[in-house]
């Protein structure tokens, strides 16, 4: 029997006969998997703390005809705020329904894994504006999945947007680009979305910056950051 070690966090647990669970972990080697833990409802089980949902652990895991079995675990972080505070836990469970549409079984999810790590680890240790959090997980999600408009320029004209004295950019989420005031005039106005110069800087800034600092920046209003994370992946899930 060869044992697999992985470090994982759990992302979905459902019970399996009467005192089994099958959870899915998104692990660092095997991408997101699907494994049997026999027992893990039981009150003296090993399983029992490290098969709960957001419980992140080092994994001991086998094979046996098609399925992953737990063998052994131990418990990294419980992160027990976010498992104690509802609206917390209601923003996790947001997003790993996000993660869970946008991945398949074994297929490898290591930056993903880092980047809801650190989420959950932000939503656990800062008190940080929720819109910031949730929409710079959405923006980097998809950044990381290759669908992040990462010019700066207007797609249209080509002006730099972040040089421009113009006090806004404009948001297309039909065609996935930015657009400079000027040529927002012949565009359709249904499909844009109007955006200040600081919020987008911060939007270039999580597109662009390491996965570990995307909660680094300041804004005065989490607002419009809310409105284009929102259509943002919302147009992008739709397409998926
Ligand atoms: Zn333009």
């Amino acid at each position: 029997m060869k044992l697999v070690k992985v470090k994982g966090i759990v992302i979905r647990e459902v019970t399996y006969k009467d005192n089994d669970k099958i959870i899915t972990i998104l692990t660092d080697t095997l991408g997101k998997v699907s494994v049997i833990a026999k027992g893990a409802k039981k009150t003296n089980s090993p399983y029992l703390a490290s098969s709960q949902y957001l419980v992140y652990s080092e994994f001991v895991l086998y094979q046996n005809t098609g399925y992953y079995y737990l063998n052994s675990a131990s418990v990294i972080n419980t992160f027990y705020n976010v498992r104690v505070d509802l609206d917390k836990l209601q923003i996790a469970f947001e997003l790993t329904k996000m993660i869970n549409s946008v991945t398949d079984e074994n297929q490898d999810c290591e930056k993903i894994l880092q980047l809801f790590l650190n989420t959950v680890y932000a939503l656990d240790k800062f008190e940080k504006d929720k819109r910031c959090i949730i929409n710079a997980f959405k923006i980097k999600l998809f950044t990381i999945l290759g669908f992040a408009p990462r010019q700066d320029k207007c797609s249209n004209c080509s002006k730099s947007l972040l040089d421009s004295q113009e006090e806004y950019v404009y948001y297309d989420f039909v065609s996935n680009v930015f657009l400079c005031e000027e040529c927002k005039s012949s565009a359709d106005l249904k499909r844009l979305v109007k955006i200040s110069k600081a919020t987008y800087s911060a939007i270039l800034f999580v597109i662009r910056t390491d996965i570990k600092k995307i909660f680094s920046f300041e804004l005065k209003s989490y607002t419009e950051f809310e409105t284009f994370g929102q259509v943002f992946s919302d147009a992008i899930m739709s397409g998926i």
